[in-house]
C-alpha cells in the first residue's frame, strides 16, 4: 500500500534527520575508514568459516552453564522457545526490540500457545497496537505521525486529545514499566555474539536491554547464526560502526554483555537458554550470497533510499527486512509469496551501497537476486503481468487517476 501525503513526507523528515546525524558522527571519528575495514573483517572471518566458529561458540556458552538449543527455521525457534517456556513453568513474559523476533513471528507463536507476550520498546508495543509491523530496524514507528499515535491511543485506551509527544511517550510507557516489575522470563533477540569468551552482546539506547537481563529470572535468548565475532576486540569495532551508523553516536548509551547465569546473592538471570537460529541463512551463503550476512541492521541504508521513503516498511510486503537490504534477503528467508516482490523494489540509486558502513554491494546483489528468481519464475507469469501493465500504462484514463488516487490520500 502506498503511505499517504503526511507519512511519506514523516519518512522525509526521518531520512534527513538520521542521515545528518549519522554523517556528523562519523566525520568525528578518525579514521574513519579504518574502523569500516575492522568491522568487515571481523564480519568476514567468522563468515569464512561459520560452521568451526559457531562450535566454538556453543563450547563456550555450555562451559558458562548457558543451554544450547539449534533452530534450522522459524517454525524451530518457536517451538524451542515454548517449549522451554513450559519447562520453566511460565505463561508470560517479555520482549526486546529485535529484527529476529519479527522475523520468527514469536508474538504470533506466543498468541497461539496461549502465551502472553509484550514488547518492551514503545516503538513495537506501539506498532502492535496500531496493529502494524516495524518498519524500520531502529525506528520501527518511525513512520508514524503525532496524529497517528495520538489517535491510536484515543481509540485503544480512551486518552484524551493530545498531541505532545512526551505526553504519548510517557503514556505508552506506563504499562511498559508496570510489565517490567512483574517480569520473570524475557526474551531477547541478541545483536552480537564473541566466539572465544561466550559472551552475547546487546545494545539499545533506553535501557531496556539491561532493566530485562537484570530483572528477569529466565532469559532465552536468540541469536542468528552470523552475528558473531572471534573476539571481544572484533566485536568492538561492530559494536562502534553499529551505533555510528543506527543512532548518529560514537556509542550506544547502554551496551550489555552476558555471559553465564547469575548466582543467588546478585541481580541477574538464574538460567539463560540460547537459540541459536539458521532460519536459510547457510542457503543465503550457498547461493552466493553471503556478502548480505555482512548487515548489521543498522538501517543506514533504508532511510538513503529513495523507494523506502515513498513506501516506507509498510511497503515491503509485511516483512520484517525492508529497505534495500530487505530486497537482497527478503526473498531467500521467506516465504516466496512475502520476499519475492521485495526483490523489485529498488530504483537503482546506489544510494543504499554508499549509505553502509559494511560495505556490501547492495545494488549488485538485488541485480542477482532478480536473476535468480527470473530463473525460477515461470516465464508466462511474468508475461501475464506485462501485459496487465501495457494495458494499463497505455489508457490515460485508466491509469493518471490511479495513480492520482494513491498519492493524494
Ligand atoms: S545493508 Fe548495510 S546499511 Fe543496510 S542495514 Fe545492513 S549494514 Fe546497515
Amino acid at each position: 500500500m502506498i503511505p499517504n501525503q503526511r507519512t511519506r513526507h514523516t519518512l522525509h523528515r526521518l531520512g534527513n534527520l538520521t542521515t545528518a546525524a549519522r554523517d556528523a558522527a562519523w566525520a568525528r571519528v578518525e579514521n574513519a575508514e579504518a574502523l569500516k575495514q575492522r568491522a568487515i573483517h571481523a564480519r568476514d572471518r567468522v563468515l569464512a568459516d561459520l560452521p568451526a566458529n559457531l562450535e566454538q561458540l556453543e563450547k563456550a556458552a555450555r562451559s558458562h552453564d548457558v543451554n544450547v538449543l539449534h533452530a534450522n527455521d522459524a517454525q524451530d525457534a518457536n517451538r524451542l522457545i515454548i517449549q522451554t517456556m513450559r519447562e520453566l513453568g511460565v505463561t508470560d513474559a517479555l520482549r526486546n526490540h529485535h529484527p529476529l523476533l519479527d522475523e520468527i513471528q514469536v508474538d504470533r507463536a506466543a498468541k497461539a500457545n496461549a502465551i502472553q507476550l509484550t514488547p518492551l520498546h514503545p516503538g513495537d508495543y506501539l506498532a502492535q497496537l496500531a496493529n502494524e509491523r516495524p518498519g524500520h530496524p531502529i525506528w520501527p514507528v518511525g513512520h508514524l505521525t503525532v496524529e497517528a499515535i495520538s489517535a491510536t491511543l484515543q481509540k485503544k485506551w480512551r486518552i484524551p486529545e493530545t498531541y505532545n509527544p512526551d505526553h504519548l511517550a510517557s503514556t505508552v510507557r506506563m504499562p511498559l514499566r508496570r510489565a517490567l516489575l512483574r517480569t520473570h522470563t524475557a526474551i531477547l533477540g541478541v545483536d552480537f555474539a564473541s566466539v572465544e569468551d561466550g559472551v552475547f552482546v546487546l545494545m539499545d539506547n533506553d535501557g531496556h536491554n539491561a532493566s530485562l537481563t537484570g530483572l528477569a529470572r529466565h532469559v532465552i535468548l536468540l541469536l542468528s547464526i552470523e552475528q558473531v565475532a572471534a573476539t571481544l576486540n572484533d566485536l568492538d569495532a561492530l559494536i562502534q560502526v553499529f551505533a555510528l551508523s543506527a543512532w548518529g553516536r560514537p556509542l550506544p548509551a547502554y551496551v550489555t554483555h552476558l555471559q553465564c547465569p547469575a548466582p543467588p546473592e546478585i541481580d541477574g538471570p538464574r538460567t539463560i537458554h540460547l537459540v541459536l537460529v539458521d532460519n536459510h541463512r547457510t542457503d543465503i551463503m550457498d547461493q552466493g550470497f553471503g556478502r548480505a550476512l555482512r548487515c548489521i541492521q543498522c538501517g543506514a541504508c533504508h532511510t538513503v533510499c529513495p523507494v523506502y521513503e515513498q513506501i516506507g516498511g509498510g511497503g515491503y510486503a509485511n516483512s520484517p527486512y525492508t529497505g534495500p537490504i530487505g530486497a537482497v534477503i527478503s526473498p531467500l528467508l521467506l516465504r516466496s509469496d512475502l520476499g519475492e516482490p521485495q526483490a523489485y523494489l529498488c530504483a537503482n540509486s546506489g544510494h543504499c551501497q554508499a549509505a553502509c558502513p559494511m560495505n556490501i554491494p547492495i545494488p549488485d546483489l538485488i541485480h542477482a537476486q532478480r536473476r535468480r528468481l527470473a530463473k525460477t519464475r515461470p516465464p508466462k507469469e511474468d508475461k501475464r503481468y506485462f501485459s496487465i501493465w501495457r494495458r494499463l500504462i497505455s489508457r490515460p484514463r485508466l491509469f493518471f487517476p490511479f495513480i492520482r488516487r494513491n498519492l493524494e490520500k
